[in-house]
């Protein structure tokens, strides 16, 4: 048995953190490649080290005097190795750094760098063999990652080593400069090194237990989620349910590698699995809901507009000229609505309208504001009646007006388009209707 292990900013932001995460490490010899975060808060207002990264080389890149603020980095460093009583020093690691903040390495290559020193200090506590991910992680000329020249590169590399510590959140570009993913990308390293380690689980290692069914600022204590799939998952976390980053499931997906998700101050729960098929029954009919409020509809309407040909890619072409991506498009016989984020919309909506109106002739055009779009998930609604059903009676009890339904062909999720006012209520009412009745 392999493992991949990837350990958040949270769980190695102090001394104390590092160690739960040593003893997760040494509770079970299969974790043999480690992936660290650069240290996050330790405390509510606290400062994470890539931020602070950030800031510091913005001054450096302003031409500015940049020392205080990168003295205290090093003093959150450090502090970690000090309280670990680890016998090592990164004076010539930050003295490179300066060197390179003050030659204008980039603002990727600053960041950067918080994964560098964690990984650096994990190997030495773990006695891991420290692999400098800009080695072996690459992006190609234009910054896109190269899945498949990292994946031999990596893979190569791994074979020969039975344990590592390969930092997070960077790789390098073909000219040697070093590049990172978005923020949070620490968890697609993790997926590389799992697929390309051929490993049996990739656990990501964070501060909380798992996913839950909603969002606990809107339903009091929700219930977790034992298993989803990655298609499930794909349906929730675009609609902002943010404890992975959403990229991190296309390369153990390649390999059909299950990804758990752990927490290091609470090392027993049993987390979430994400995987990518499974018989387990989710233990209700909905595996999920998500949500995201600030859509707007446009609907366009034409008599006839069923029989004319190409009115659908025409009026998507409006949107495609003015910058703009679709979220859902659900059509009648003589309408068409297709809702956008309001907030990429906004300034641009005379342009849009009279872009329609020019390429399609509608007889109407109307918009609508501040609406929200909630995604019900589930695997278990293809094979249960009345899902749906038990949906709007519980959204018409709790006197919230539907505007939009669409539900997928896979049957995997049902989206709802309410007000944004009514979005707390339909949420709960469909938590209830599915989890506290089921609870009770
Ligand atoms: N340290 C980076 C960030 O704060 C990457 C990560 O933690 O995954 O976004």
């Amino acid at each position: 048995m392999k493992k991949v292990v990837k350990f958040g900013g949270s769980s190695l932001a102090s001394a104390e953190q590092f160690e739960k995460v040593g003893d997760i490490i040494r509770a079970d010899e299969s974790r043999r490649y480690v992936i660290p975060s650069a240290p996050g808060k330790r405390f509510d207002g606290d400062t994470k080290v890539t931020d602070m990264l950030y800031g510091c080389y913005a001054l450096a890149d302003e031409g500015k005097k940049f020392d205080a603020e990168l003295k205290a980095i090093k003093e959150r460093y450090n502090e970690i190795i000090s309280g670990l009583k680890l016998d090592m020093t990164l004076d010539p690691e930050f003295e490179e750094i300066e060197k390179n903040f003050k030659a204008k390495a980039g603002r990727d290559y600053a960041a950067s760098r918080g994964e560098f020193l964690n990984g650096k200090i994990m190997a030495k506590y773990l006695g891991y063999t420290f692999v400098d991910a800009a080695e072996v992680i690459k992006f190609d000329e234009n910054g896109d990652f190269d899945s498949e020249k990292t994946n031999e590169l990596l893979g190569k590399k791994l074979s020969k080593l039975d344990n590592a510590v390969v930092p997070g959140f960077y790789g390098s570009m073909p000219d040697s400069k070093v590049k990172t993913f978005s923020r949070g990308g620490s968890d697609i390293t993790g997926s590389i090194v799992a697929r390309a380690a051929h490993v049996d689980v990739y656990e990501n290692w964070t501060d909380v237990s798992g996913f839950l069914v909603a969002d606990p600022r809107i339903i009091d204590n929700p219930e977790g989620i034992e298993t989803i799939t990655y298609k499930e998952l794909r349906e929730l976390s675009y609609m902002g349910a943010g404890v992975l980053h959403e990229d991190a499931i296309f390369p153990v997906r390649i390999e059909g590698i299950p990804i758990n998700i752990r927490n290091t101050n609470k090392p027993t729960d049993n987390g979430t699995w994400i995987v990518e098929s499974t018989c387990q029954k989710s233990k209700y009919t909905i595996t999920g809901i998500a949500g995201k409020k600030g859509f707007c509809s446009i609907t366009v309407e034409k008599d006839k507009m069923n029989s004319e040909i190409g009115f659908g890619r025409r009026v998507l072409n409006v949107f495609e000229d003015n910058g703009i991506s679709f979220e859902h498009m659900p059509s009648g016989i003589d309408t068409l609505t297709v809702f956008v984020h309001q907030d990429e919309f906004m300034d641009k909506e005379q342009r849009v309208v009279s872009g329609i109106h020019r390429l399609t002739n509608p007889d109407t055009i109307e918009i609508e504001a501040d609406l929200a779009l909630i995604a019900v998930v589930g695997r278990g609604m293809k094979s249960q009646r009345g899902t749906a059903g038990r949906i709007f009676s519980a959204l018409a009890h709790a006197n919230v007006n539907v505007k939009m339904i669409d539900q997928g062909s896979s049957e995997l999720n049902i989206i709802i388009g309410v007000s944004n006012n009514d979005f707390e209520v339909a949420i709960k009412a469909i938590y209830d209707i599915f989890v506290t009745a089921q609870l009770a």
